[in-house]
């Protein structure tokens, strides 16, 4: 493969030698699970909030929304309404949550589920929204936080894919991915912007009874020596948390190539027919950049015999999914349904060369040429 479609910036030889030495020095410290290196990283993560949000490390995206949701003691027949299209963690959590999930659709011309989309889905036993800003854009979320606000309903805005991303509130006032909702979740899945060398993630949250509480749960509900409640083991590791003070250090730099990068694409790929590029929005981070084609699979079929590796977010959709097609088999989301098989996601990373930058967008000219013969 000429373009590989996501490389860490850990593979760097410079970064690995760095991070190694300092891997090195906690290895002789001997203190491997939540020390100074975890409680650093959660420190820096909460200063990208003005410390107004705190922010608790746990061992990956998936255990924050489960370590989320639990928060909100939620009860069988709860209902918490969530995006279809998103990764299949979330609709994982909700149902170990032991609440009802609630699927719903996409905005037709956008993978974004917005709050048209959950608004009719309100019922009186509505305890949750989850907002997902799907592949790093969260100008959807301001006014399901609005929705969430008006109706009294906890909002989880799970930023696995957004960290960094910014938009604007209905007065013009900008707002970070994470500062909108009660419980913001986030994962370090090494593809994510802020990648670790492994499994992490981590909670944030404004309130200081929440924050308290899951860091009790991450740890076997652990407080002192007292175990309040029946907890769970997600802690982070001093090793992941080496690699992730270096990253969130580099973060803007990095938002900053990924933002560029797809300013390219989206300059030089615009005039292609029926290629439908992502929207161009202010303060989108691009942890993906999700193009749609109705001929999505010849299409990452050429790209790939040109040396171009693609990958699809998400097909088929959670509710197509086959052990939960019973459960959902009256469940039509047409929206999601067709841009789950056109979806294609180009390479993007942080310190890809201007070489390959090059080479997807003549592979995707040359592609979308030779289907058209
Ligand atoms: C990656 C991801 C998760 C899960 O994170 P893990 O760290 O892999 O458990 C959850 N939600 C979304 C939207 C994600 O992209």
């Amino acid at each position: 493969m000429k373009v590989p479609f996501f490389r860490s910036p850990w593979q760097t030889p410079e970064l690995a030698q760095q991070l190694g030495r300092e891997m090195a020095e906690v290895l002789q410290g001997g203190h491997y699970i939540l020390g100074p290196q975890v409680q650093s990283f959660e420190q820096s993560l909460s200063a990208r909030y003005s410390h107004e949000r705190q922010a608790i490390a746990v061992n990956s995206g998936t255990d924050a929304l489960v370590l989320a949701l639990h928060l909100l003691d939620l009860q069988a027949g709860d209902e918490v309404i969530l995006p279809a299209g998103t990764f299949i963690a979330c609709f994982e959590a909700v149902i170990r949550s032991g609440a009802t999930p609630v699927l719903a659709d996409s905005r037709a011309d956008d993978f974004l589920c917005s709050a048209e989309q959950i608004r009719p889905l309100i019922t009186p036993r509505t305890r949750a929204v989850m907002a997902v800003p799907l592949f790093g854009d969260t100008s959807a979320t301001p006014a399901i936080a609005q929705l969430c606000k008006d109706q009294g309903i906890a909002l989880i805005e799970d930023i696995a894919q957004a960290l960094g991303a910014q938009t604007r509130d209905a007065n013009g006032d900008r707002l970070h991915a994470g500062s909108m909702g009660d419980i913001a979740t986030l994962s370090f899945y090494p593809t994510k912007t802020l990648g670790a060398a492994g499994d992490a993630g981590a909670l944030i949250s404004p309130h200081t009874h929440l924050v308290e509480r899951a860091r009790a749960l991450r740890n076997h509900g652990r407080s002192g020596a007292l175990h309040g409640e029946v907890g769970f083991n997600s802690r982070m590791d001093e090793l992941q948390a080496v690699v992730l003070r270096h990253g969130i250090a580099r973060l803007d730099t990095w938002l900053h190539e990924r933002r560029s990068i797809a300013q390219r694409y989206l300059e030089q790929l615009a005039d292609l027919p029926d290629i439908f590029l992502p929207h161009r929005r202010e303060g989108h981070a691009w942890n993906y950049f999700v193009l749609r084609s109705p001929r999505r699979d010849e299409l990452k079929a050429e790209l790939n015999r040109l040396g171009v590796d693609t990958r699809v977010y998400y097909d088929p959709p959670i509710h197509q999914q086959p052990s939960y097609l019973q459960r959902f088999a009256a469940v039509e989301l047409p929206n999601l349904q067709r841009h789950a098989q056109q979806a294609l996601a180009l390479p993007l990373y942080a310190g890809m060369p201007a070489s390959e930058v090059d080479l997807v967008i003549d592979a995707m000219r040359a592609a979308v040429n030779s289907m058209r013969r």
